[in-house]
């Protein structure tokens, strides 16, 4: 083993003691509720879902008949428009919620947002509008700013409707079009339907009582009040000067605006039940020469760089180089068993075990109060919860005005009208935030928010009640000329929009071919269905050990049932999109699907 590559390696951990504490410190957080334990923002609570970002705009009910409608406006829909447009298929139109595009970019605004993928990989089609982020990891402004610009190179804003929701969506079997209802009783009847939702839009808020009886203020990140805190996403929170602020959660989103909350409330509580793992961010401007110098072609080549290297595929050079190349290289896949006899599986635990422990020790290094630093620490396997990067989380427990409520893995147990309670003890505060994340659905109307009827009035949860069944993830059988991007059975990946676009490309090329040959309908069918099904069985991530092992999270359904990564391809991203390429130029279309014809 190369000792170097290791980064923790010099550092003796002693296996057993560390499992036992890893399984303790598991056992303490699971509980009979798992996945339910959760409230959303529904009935009383529909409030903390809001578009609060825009002012509502008033127009009448449209009638529409197009070739193509995509339902979601965030990167799924900029990424299929931008290929249909690219492929000459002018005829579509675009259906969103909220009043711009973005997705889950236009919804998070908080402070401190930013994308801790690599800007140059995570921000699509950098080349064909030419533009090159102004740092390593872009801030969400950055990112909001980028979608806009999409929209704009496309001419995507004058083919959609925002502030629409989407309420029903049916197949017509005599007009082979589906029927897309919405909100505002508009009625697209469209030949094609691309369902470009993301994965994780619904805001959860802790499964505790009291949350309506809170009588300060209160909002989850997702929908960041800067009217209450003042300043905006780069911070200066003049408005809680003399507040004081409780922030609910310490996950992937907590970690970058609890720096930003910490520097400008009077008094902060962080109430933590899980620490996440904080690695280093390194984030810098980017150097204007180097961007000067990239070659025709560089994204695609850097995106597949990044993508092989977190999924195991070996490259020569490690273009991107950052917090997540070093996880993946130095605990998956480069650690070959040692001369001590190890088996495989042995020595990335070992390596895994000392990765960690290199992340505890500089939480010491960090924290100066040796209490907070202790509770601070996480006791689990790095990939059982997302790893978090930040050269400012750790830091702001060392202010005077900044104190971790640590929960021991229980989690707040009450909301008052002025206060959360952990254990018996009240905190009061004038303020609270939920960062407590998104759940996410398996049907479409869990995730959406609306049923899909296909053939006979089938619903897709019907369809899927006794087990998912789709081709690559993008068709079901008995739901002709339906599309989906980011659904269960698909690819998942670090750098979502490599996955996505290995999908949109994939549709649009089919969506143009249909309107070439002028296609009715197009249907995969079930014997299809059967063989991705195989090959899923083939790619499943090892469950039982993630199940055993991990801290509860949304990756397992709070140690449960079927969790988020239950649903996904775990071929990797490359591989996916290698199956799918090879599925579209060896026949698959004239294998797999049946076609009828317009007359
Ligand atoms: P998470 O689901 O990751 O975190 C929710 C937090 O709330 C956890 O710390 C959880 O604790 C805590 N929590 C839940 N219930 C309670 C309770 N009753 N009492 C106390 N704490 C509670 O949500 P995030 O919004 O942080 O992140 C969601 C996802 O969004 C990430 O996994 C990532 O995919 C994405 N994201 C990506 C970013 C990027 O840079 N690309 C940045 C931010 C988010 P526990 O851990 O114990 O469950």
């Amino acid at each position: 083993m190369d000792r170097e590559a290791l980064g923790g390696s010099e550092i003796e951990v002693d296996p057993d003691a560390l499992r036992q504490k890893y399984r303790e410190e598991r056992d303490k957080r699971l509980r009979p509720d798992g996945a339910t334990q959760y409230l959303s923002a529904e009935g009383d609570l529909a409030h903390f879902k809001e578009d609060i970002y825009a002012k509502p705009v008033a127009r009448d009910p449209v009638s529409v008949d197009v070739g193509v409608v995509i339902i979601g406006g965030g990167f799924s829909g900029l990424l299929a428009s931008s290929d249909l447009e690219k492929r000459g298929v002018e005829d579509f139109c675009i259906i969103e919620e909220a009043s711009d595009f973005g997705g889950t970019w236009y919804w998070n605004r908080y402070p401190g947002l930013a994308c801790d993928v690599e800007s140059y990989c995570y921000l699509p089609l950098l080349e064909e509008v030419g533009y090159i982020p102004t740092r390593k990891y872009a801030s969400g402004q950055e990112i909001f700013e980028h979608c806009q610009r999409l929209g704009k190179h496309y001419d995507l804003y004058r083919r959609a409707y925002f502030q629409t929701t989407v309420t029903s969506v049916a197949w017509d079997e005599d007009s082979a079009r589906w029927i897309v209802k919405t909100n505002r009783d508009d009625v697209f009847r469209a030949r094609f339907l691309i369902r470009a939702g993301g994965g994780l839009n619904k805001p959860k808020l802790p499964g505790v009582p009291g949350i309506s009886r809170f009588k300060g203020h209160s909002f989850h990140t997702v929908r960041w009040d800067y009217e209450y805190t003042g300043g905006g996403p780069t911070g200066e929170l003049v408005g809680l000067k003399d507040k004081k602020v409780a922030i609910i959660g310490t996950g992937a989103t907590a970690i970058q605006c609890i720096p930003h909350l910490g520097a400008w409330a009077k008094q902060l509580y962080v109430f933590q039940r899980t620490p996440s793992s904080i690695n280093v961010r390194a984030n810098r401007p980017t150097d204007r020469e180097w961007a000067g110098s990239l070659p025709h072609g560089w994204q695609k080549q850097r995106m597949t760089n990044f993508e092989s290297m977190v999924s195991g595929i070996y490259q020569e050079e490690d273009m991107v180089a950052d917090g997540w190349t070093d996880i993946f290289s130095t605990v998956f896949h480069f650690a070959a068993p040692d001369k001590n006899k190890l088996t495989p599986g042995d020595v990335l635990q070992m390596a895994d075990f000392k990765k960690m422990e290199a992340n505890r020790r500089r939480i010491d290094e960090i924290v100066k109060d040796p209490e907070t630093a202790e509770a601070l620490k996480p006791w689990y396997n790095m990939m059982c919860k997302r790893p978090c990067f930040s050269d400012e989380y750790l830091q702001t427990f060392n202010r005077e005005n900044v104190k971790l409520v640590d929960t021991k893995g229980k989690g707040v147990s009450e909301i008052t009208e002025n206060a959360v309670v952990v254990d018996g003890q009240a905190y009061q505060v004038d303020c609270i935030v939920y960062a407590t994340g998104f759940g996410f659905g398996v049907s479409s109307e869990d995730q959406m928010g609306y049923e899909i009827y296909g053939r006979n009035g089938l619903s897709i949860t019907e369809y899927w009640a006794q087990g998912l069944k789709t081709l690559h993830g993008i068709h079901t059988n008995q739901f002709p000329n339906y599309f989906v991007t980011f659904g269960p059975q698909g690819p998942l990946s670090i750098n979502i929009p490599f996955a996505l676009q290995a999908q949109t490309e994939v549709i649009a090329e089919i969506i143009a071919d249909c309107a070439r040959n002028r296609v009715r309908t197009f249907e995969v069918t079930a014997e299809a269905e059967v063989r991705w099904q195989e090959k899923l069985k083939d790619k499943a991530f090892s469950r039982a050990k993630f199940y055993e092992e991990c801290t509860p999270s949304y990756y397992n359904a709070e140690g449960t049932s079927i969790g988020f990564l239950d649903l996904f391809y775990f071929g990797g991203p490359v591989d996916y999109t290698q199956v799918v390429r090879e599925w579209l130029n060896n026949g698959g279309i004239e294998r797999d699907i049946e076609r009828t014809y317009l007359e």
